[in-house]
């Protein structure tokens, strides 16, 4: 039986935090779950998952579909999209089958690349190897979560750009079940020999194609869409990371409109060690000023009040009620009093 391998590449950068890590995480596995009641697809399709931040790794080696047990997602820091595509080729290299003379070797693997931000390193390198190894024998549908993404880089690699509104849980479901349509489509279409790639029926509303535009586009160092900061708990030592969105707020001021940058809290979500593991080591300094955040939220290790204290060392720990808090970082003691107006402090990539 030849084989229809798809690969799920998935951004788990910071931004990712929160809803949407978690709505992926549910996601797959109701796509894995449809296709294994699918009698088309359970003959033909592998998957593998491969998540890129900082770092990129194989979370789910290619296997059919009948052994898939879905997978927890870990969160790192940057969004390295040349080392996703990177490893992704690696993979593709290592598992496909290809067709020889006594032997026909697998179908053209399918690539569902997922992200919602802007990548914090040099892509060129990666994209032209992509376009001229992998573009025509595989087929690569680039999907935007939310508005910020840079769909032109994304169109460099594939044609197939699309824009999906991550608004609510129910706009993930029509979405992930959009996805298991395509690949059911896709697992029926080979077999019947048609040479085309086909998704499912886009609904034009929760899921759309992009209009591509050419404008140029710029490589920052981080995603400002968001601005997260990593932390660590005094209490459990575990990682957490304090995730902010960008917001406008528009002002009249004397008959001028003035627009202010800010950003609001989301919320503060615990991470493993993976998070360091994932994440770009390449120490950029990139500082936030208090004043422009909104919020400040608990602990989400072990409650303290303060999630949101700044060390001497720069970093950022809980505090409680304790007469001396330790840093968890480096170890410092100390006590803290709150601060007057803004300070700086050091964000993620994003
Ligand atoms: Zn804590
Ligand atoms: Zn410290």
């Amino acid at each position: 039986m030849r084989r229809l391998p798809i690969y799920f590449l998935i951004d788990i950068s910071e931004s990712m935090i929160g809803e949407p890590i978690q709505q992926v995480e549910e996601g797959l596995s109701t796509i894995i779950q449809a296709l294994k009641t699918d009698p088309n697809a359970i003959e033909t399709v592998w998957v593998s998952i491969i998540v890129f931040a900082g770092q990129a790794k194989t979370i789910v080696p290619l296997q059919e579909i009948i052994n898939f047990y879905p997978p927890k997602f870990p969160i790192g820091s940057g969004t390295s999209l040349s080392k996703g595509l990177g490893h992704l080729m690696f993979e593709l290299r290592k598992n496909i089958v290809k067709t020889t003379a006594e032997k026909k070797g697998d179908w053209k693997p399918i690539v569902f690349l997922f992200t919602d931000g802007v990548p914090t390193d040099e892509t060129k390198t990666a994209i032209l190897e992509w376009r001229q190894n992998w573009q025509r024998t595989s087929n690569m549908v680039a999907i935007s979560f939310g508005e910020e993404t840079d769909t032109n880089l994304l169109s460099e690699l594939t044609e197939n750009v699309l824009h999906f509104k991550n608004t609510d849980a129910t706009a993930y479901k029509q979405f992930f079940k959009w996805v298991t349509d395509s690949i059911k489509t896709n697992s029926v279409s080979v077999e019947n020999n048609s040479t085309g790639f086909e998704l499912a029926k886009l609904d034009g509303e929760t899921i759309s194609k992009i209009n591509l535009t050419k404008t140029k586009h710029l490589t920052p160092l981080v995603d400002n869409n968001f601005v997260v900061l990593a932390a660590k708990c005094q209490n459990t030592k575990r990682p957490y990371l304090i995730k902010y969105k960008k917001r406008i707020v528009s002002n009249n001021l004397g008959g001028l409109d003035i627009n202010t940058l800010s950003y609001r809290l989301v919320g503060a979500f615990q991470v493993d060690n993976t998070y360091f593991e994932l994440s770009d080591n390449s120490n950029i300094d990139i500082k936030v000023n208090t004043e422009e955040l909104n919020g400040a939220p608990t602990c989400p290790c072990c409650g303290n009040q303060f999630a949101f204290a700044v060390c001497i060392c720069g970093k950022l720990h809980c505090i409680g009620d304790e007469e001396i808090s330790t840093c968890p970082w480096c170890g410092n003691q100390g006590t803290y009093g709150s601060g007057e107006g803004g300070f700086d402090v050091n964000r993620t990539q994003g």
